[in-house]
């Protein structure tokens, strides 16, 4: 017989219609249910409820007096009446003094109080009340505006203290700004301690200005003013930045062709919620910088200057489509027979979609005829995924990070999550608050340390050691999982063994890490039930950066944490298309889905699909290719979407290889300090101007869809492959984006079971197998790809330059929350770049006395390399001897001084690593900025 209870559900009544719902269920979710309208003000479905603004109340049999919807729960037996006389008097009573205090310029234009894509509730309420003229006098009181953020103006009069603002600020971003201040009249909502919001600690998220149902939080128009009366598209499609993949919805002026406005879409990844970049970095689509027709080089700009030129768009002359794809096409064809196919590479983009660059890897492999194909991600996870594949066989994260709500302890370190990865930030904030361990590791302390249990700053460059000391103290403790170990993985003492010698004793010593906090921190990773690691290019950007990775495995598996719910391993991802571009074989390594270009069937299967010979050796890593550049060995190169100018280490020595290469192709959506030294430029497509599927840091694949046609002659970068591969000789053609897809999908099983009808607004993770298979979210339930997960033990090693008496601090690098790697985009989108103008170094206070430097002063940064002229910031956040600089910024670049030392493994540079010297120098803007 059955021991399972039932819960028993309540019969309840709503307007005459009876109902049965779960105990705990509120009226106003009941009616919702039944499709019964109720309206409310304060309340929204992703916030708590509070019921202050009584909008909501209903009648309920035999109750003294009317009750708040949203708060009152369902019992047995009710019967609840939503539209009777009461409860229509006071809903008409409540809109009329409200609207009384509102302001008279909003009343104006009510359809959506002269703000694009923004309901304002109230309005609405009142027309559907008829209300036009209340009877009741307005407060005699202005509270006033505040229009000192980038992004989003504050009417203070039209304010209803209906807090949605504040719980999205607190209980959704978790940021915590806004309060209330005042008292009667003067009663209106603070940002910190009464400060103009943009003067506060405001992140500029957007989040309040969602959640307000009137029109006193509204967006500043970036693009058009849009007239009220303009009809608005609605484009679902995602947002182009970061690997979180956030889904948005763009809304479009289409008789101007612009993006006017971008809302947050609920999917499975963001539930609505965006960041700076996504809600208001939008507008560089529409940049009158971006290039819109072919540029040829002039013969009068050879050779090519490798300090580049004052006015580079002089160098270049307007060409048609057919000239500079000829060109291209030629020009490879015949480097390809004088010097072979080895003298030719390509590095795709983690910008551009997975059908973008299936295209291009495959132009580069069959057309080129070669492997030397790479992009960014060498530059973020190369190391995190060659251990990844080592140790489990598999590159991708083992849990998405939502997870993070489900687990017992997060451990987060080598990433500035709240400013690389906001919004899985908000998750893991809000986790922290609801009783989940969090545990923050980083030379630099990030903002996420504001809300964890431990924060522990170790010396730069010291993961491996305090990795090994954890793990120390887990096996010394007994907090292993003895049983995972024994089924599920292997090599088990070569890692016990090797950890002997991290007593917590040496590991201070190591890592500056009080003996006591090695300890705490083993204790509360070790004994948690379920636990999850994060981590970013803190991690992995160093030459130790794939030992530091398998540290982090060791750790999983020692303690079980990998193939359940919250658990697991989950390496954030850079950009937003980072994990597509590899899936897609944008890596010298594999083809699609992995499969090795060294394994014979593999290069048997490729051939026979794509009808030529393939060669059968891996190809060169984006630095190793910049390197065969100076040697002579590589002499031209399709650049699509990547700015190496900017983002590779040691940028003097990548000027002296972009100057050199006999020919150079780039595709671009502006001329970036890559394209400066292009023999051809093709105008590529923005984001928004094409449709194609990105794979976000859980591995979901996810549709974009176009939403405004592009400028001036630029072509979609997939039509732009296949145009010069059929000026190349080989055909490659395709009616859309989905043929391309559903090419990629008969060559990988993993994503067998996806389809563009599937995709739809929700995306799907791989592995998917079958085509009604939901996609495995939680990898590695049962076995690991390789069978059994194995222990790779790693020795701590010093970083490749360490500080001496000449260059006496450690740099380390990395991004702001406003900007997106080398700052394409982002510097071009206006909110974004008012709010973060210029690179800012980071320097202790105790530091900068001792430099006789003050804040906001001008200092030389530099290292073996080069410097750079830059202003310092007093910060608490870098250790005492480290400093912190950003790399969008071109004219303060910091990878003119980092080093190009490299990973063995994951061949990823030690960009978290070089050794440098802080300079005072006079604060005279005249004085000619250092180059290097
Ligand atoms: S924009 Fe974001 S951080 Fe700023 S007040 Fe609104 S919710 Fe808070
Ligand atoms: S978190 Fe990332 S994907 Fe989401 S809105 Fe911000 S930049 Fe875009």
């Amino acid at each position: 017989m059955s021991t399972a209870t039932v819960t028993p559900m309540c019969s309840i009544t709503i307007d005459g219609h009876p109902l049965q719902v779960p105990p705990g269920t509120t009226l106003y979710d009941a009616a919702q249910a039944a499709g019964i309208a109720i309206p409310v003000l304060c309340h929204a479905p992703n916030l708590q409820p509070v019921a202050v603004c009584r909008m909501c109340v209903v009648e309920v049999e035999g109750a003294r007096v009317l009750q708040a919807a949203c708060i009152r729960q369902a019992e047995d037996g009710m019967v609840v009446h939503t539209q009777s006389d009461k409860v229509q008097r006071s809903r008409a009573m409540l809109t009329e003094l409200l609207m009384s205090d509102y302001p008279q310029q909003a009343k104006a234009t009510p359809s959506h109080n002269g703000h694009v894509g923004k309901r304002d509730m109230l309005l609405e309420l009142a027309q559907q009340q008829g209300i036009t003229t209340p009877r009741f006098p307005s407060r005699p009181f202005d509270n006033g505006h505040d229009l000192s953020s980038h992004v989003i103006q504050v009417d203070h009069n039209a304010c209803i203290l209906c807090d949605r603002c504040i719980r999205a600020c607190d209980d959704v971003q978790s940021n915590e700004v806004i309060g209330r201040g005042g008292k009667g009249y003067t009663a209106r909502i603070v940002f910190d301690n009464d400060k103009p919001m943009g003067e506060s600690t405001c992140v500029s998220c957007g989040e309040c200005m969602a959640a307000c149902p009137t029109g006193a939080l509204t967006d500043k128009p970036l693009t058009l003013p849009v007239l009220p009366s303009t009809p608005l598209q609605q484009v679902d499609s995602l947002c182009p930045y970061c690997g979180v993949g956030c889904s948005i919805t763009y809304s479009v002026d289409t008789s101007t062709n612009t993006i006017v406005q971008v809302a947050g879409r609920d999917s499975p990844v963001n539930h609505g919620r965006l960041c700076v970049k996504g809600r208001y970095g939008f507008d560089y689509a529409h940049h009158q910088e971006r290039l819109t027709v072919p540029l040829i080089r002039k013969p009068e700009y050879y050779p090519k200057a490798v300090e580049g030129l004052e006015q580079p768009l002089q160098a270049f002359r307007q060409a048609t489509w057919d000239e500079a794809l000829d060109l291209a096409a030629q020009r490879f064809l015949a480097i390809k027979r004088q010097d072979g196919s080895q003298a030719l590479a390509g590095f795709g983009s983690a910008k551009c979609s997975n059908e973008d660059n299936y295209l291009f890897q495959k132009l580069i492999r069959a057309v080129f005829g070669t492997n030397n194909v790479d992009h960014c991600t060498r530059l973020c996870h190369a190391s995190s995924v060659a251990a990844l594949l080592d140790q489990i066989g598999g590159g991708s994260v083992s849990n998405p990070f939502s997870d993070c709500l489900e687990t017992e302890a997060i451990f987060i370190i080598g990433s500035n999550t709240t400013h690389n990865h906001p919004v899985a930030a908000t998750f893991m904030k809000q986790a922290a608050k609801a009783k989940t361990t969090l545990i923050v590791a980083d030379p630099r302390r990030p903002e996420i340390a504001d809300h964890a249990d431990y924060y522990v700053r170790f010396n730069p460059g010291t993961d491996v050691a305090f990795l090994n000391g954890l793990m120390y103290v887990i096996l010394q403790e007994g907090l292993y999982d003895a049983q995972f170990v024994e089924e599920r993985t292997e090599d088990f003492d070569r890692l016990r063994d090797a950890v002997q010698a991290y007593t917590p004793r040496v590991v201070s010593r190591l890592t500056g890490v009080p003996e006591q906090l090695i300890i705490d921190v083993a204790r509360a990773y070790g004994r948690a039930e379920r636990a999850m690691i994060f981590w970013g290019m803190g991690i992995s950007q160093h030459t130790t950066g794939t030992d530091n990775a398998r540290c982090l495995i060791n750790l999983a598996l020692l303690t079980g944490n990998i193939g359940r719910p919250g658990t697991g391993l989950h390496p954030l991802r850079g950009q937003n298309n980072v994990q597509g571009a590899s899936d897609v074989g944008l890596i010298p390594m594999v083809y699609t889905g992995y499969q090795s270009v060294d394994d014979a069937a593999v290069q048997q299967k490729f051939e026979q699909a794509w009808g030529v010979d393939l060669d059968p050796k891996p190809g060169l890593t984006v630095v190793e290719i910049m390197n065969e550049v100076l040697l002579g060995n590589i002499k031209a190169m399709y650049m699509m979407g990547e700015n190496p100018f900017l983002s590779d280490p040691n940028i003097n020595k990548v000027k002296k290889c972009l100057a050199a290469m006999d020919f150079l192709v780039v595709q671009d959506i502006f001329l970036t300090e890559t394209a400066e030294y292009a023999d051809v430029i093709l105008p590529g497509t923005s984001f928004p101007e094409k449709t194609g599927t990105y794979t976000n840091t859980d591995s979901r694949v996810q549709l974009a869809r176009k939403a405004v046609e592009p400028p001036g002659q630029v072509r979609v970068d997939w039509h732009i492959i296949a145009d010069l591969a059929r000026r190349m000789g080989y055909p490659m053609s395709y009616n859309s984006e989905e043929q391309i897809w559903q090419e990629i999908v008969a060559l990988t099983p993993v994503f067998r079971g996806i389809t563009y009808a599937r995709l739809q607004h929700q995306g799907l993770p791989w592995p998917c197998l079958e085509p009604d298979h939901p996609g495995v979210a939680i990898r590695f339930t049962d076995e690991f790809p390789r069978g059994k997960g194995k222990f790779v033990p790693a020795e701590y090693a010093p970083a490749k330059e360490l500080p001496d008496d000449a260059y006496p601090f450690v740099l380390n690098t990395g991004r702001v929350l406003q900007h997106w790697h080398t700052g394409t985009m982002t510097r071009r989108a206006r909110a974004l770049d008012a709010i973060a103008p210029e690179a800012l170094l980071e320097i202790t206070a105790e530091d900068m006395a001792e430099l006789g430097i003050a804040s906001g002063e001008f200092v030389r940064l530099r290292s073996r390399r080069g410097e750079v002229r830059v202003k310092a910031i007093s910060s608490p956040k870098p250790a005492r001897g480290s400093v912190f600089l950003p790399f969008h910024f071109k004219e303060a670049a910091a990878n003119l001084l980092t080093i190009d030392a490299l990973d063995p493994y994951g061949k990823i540079p030690e960009f978290k690593f070089c050794a440098v010297r802080v300079e005072k120098i006079s604060s005279d803007p005249a004085v000619p900025q250092a180059t290097g």
